[in-house]
């Protein structure tokens, strides 16, 4: 077993090709500011009164990234007067002269020359720059083809591990239904390991307040504690089945590539957090929220991680737990169980004790007479058999401490009427 705790220290080796490319990207982000400085933007991205447009799209809008993200590019707006020019003078300023071709050569916008001249101050402040030059800077357009690439490789891997996941995640299944059926012997062993799984909320809280999905972290220190308390408390040696043992290697290693998958997952994330922070604080040009939009809509693997979280805590499901059957009034076991006209279950002996009261209304949701009106056609007999069949023991201890209190009401009873009749005889 403690190979499972170092193995959630180690990422498998076929993940690690998959891992961003940091240090390769980092190279891509110079190259960007290299050639922004070469085309002289860098200056006029620097000077506050002079304003770009900065947009990272895909220009393909039908697509999907099937083939890879391969269709991205970014693009900057520029004033064509401003750009380029040594001076902080802007050209617009001057009568604007349709033969004066701009120093770099840029590709003219053929309305440039139908617009009337503005002043400095509104040319720049307008919402969207009316005459633009367009600039693809081709080092941007690497990095973000670059990283998101490796984005999408990594989506790639992530799928395969998640289909794996569940593959695997069935086989335990199928194997848990087999090694818990209540004809068999490990029911209450296996019961007893779930109980414990759940109360350490490994992967999603599973109360109403809550059901937050956790980070790697808490998700693997959580995981250690579990395994660490299944292993002194000696349930394993308890199971029977053939099948038991090996069910339970599965679901801990099942477990355990949840949590390397949540990991790697992180490690990756924190890695395209960090350089897209690097870029846009490099070349001041602000990708951020165009990036996250990006990602968003080609790439969800955030829910389907939850999912599977879910998945893996559902497992548990499997085996009914004692807490579903309870009486809400005496909370031990609904036996026998009565299901009133609102459908809410209570044992027997605890409707009997509520009528003596005068008890009328349902006391979960006050339906009107649902306790009065409950009779013998109101014993839920499908329930009854599956509580015989999944909680033997608590049925059994149910029924005899049923006998011991009425044995006990009913000494009280036969003791008063004695009193009363000697009461009455002193009378006479
Ligand atoms: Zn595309
Ligand atoms: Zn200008
Ligand atoms: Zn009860
Ligand atoms: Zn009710």
């Amino acid at each position: 077993m403690k190979t499972f705790e170092d193995s959630l220290e180690r990422i498998p080796s076929d993940w690690k090709p998959f891992l961003i490319k940091y240090k390769t990207l980092k190279i891509c982000i110079k190259k960007i500011v290299q050639e922004l400085n070469v085309k002289g933007l860098l200056q006029i991205m620097a000077d506050k009164n002079q304003r770009i447009e900065y947009s990272l799209e895909c220009y393909k809008p039908e697509c999907t990234f099937e083939d890879g993200p391969v269709h991205v590019r970014t693009c900057i707006k520029v004033c064509p007067s401003c750009y380029g020019q040594t001076s902080k003078e802007c050209l617009y300023v001057k009568k604007y002269d349709s033969s004066s071709s701009s120093p770099l050569n840029l590709p003219k916008d053929d309305n440039m020359a139908l617009t009337p001249l503005a002043d400095y101050e509104t040319h720049h402040m307008e919402k969207s720059l009316s005459h633009v030059s367009r600039i693809e800077p081709e080092a941007d357009g690497v990095f973000f083809v670059t990283l998101l690439k490796e984005i999408y490789q990594l989506n790639c891997l992530q799928e395969q591990n998640q289909d794996k996941f569940l593959t695997n995640l069935q086989e335990i299944q199928q194997m848990l239904i087999e090694v818990t059926s209540p004809f068999k012997k490990d029911i209450y062993t296996w019961r007893n390991i779930f109980q414990i799984y759940m109360e350490y909320k490994i992967f999603v809280g599973n109360t109403e307040s809550d059901r937050e999905e956790r980070s790697w972290e808490f998700a693997q220190s959580q995981l250690t504690c579990f395994i660490d308390r299944i292993n002194n408390s000696r349930l394993i040696k308890k199971l029977n089945h053939p099948l038991s043992k090996i069910a339970y290697e599965n679901f801990v290693k099942l477990n355990i590539s949840l949590v390397l998958m949540k990991k790697f997952q992180y490690f990756n994330q924190l890695t395209t957090t960090k350089l897209i922070k690097k870029h846009d604080k490099k070349t001041s040009l602000v990708s951020g929220s165009m990036f996250r939009d990006l990602i968003e809509k080609y790439f969800l693997t955030k829910n389907t991680f939850k999912s599977l979280c879910c998945a893996m805590e559902q497992l548990t499901t499997i085996i009914p737990q004692i807490d579903d059957y309870n009486c809400p009034i005496c909370l031990n076991i609904a036996w026998k169980p009565i299901r009133l006209c609102c459908s809410h279950v209570f044992c027997v002996r605890c409707l009997v004790k509520s009528v003596r009261k005068g008890m009328r209304n349902c006391p979960i949701c006050r339906a009107k007479d649902a306790v009065y009106n409950a009779d013998q056609k109101n014993l839920d007999i499908c329930l009854m058999n599956f509580l015989d069949l999944y909680f033997p023991i608590e049925v059994h201890k149910k029924q005899k401490d049923d006998d011991r209190e009425r044995v006990a009401e009913e000494m009280e009873a036969l003791t008063g009427l004695r009193i009363e009749e000697r009461q009455s005889c002193v009378l006479l």
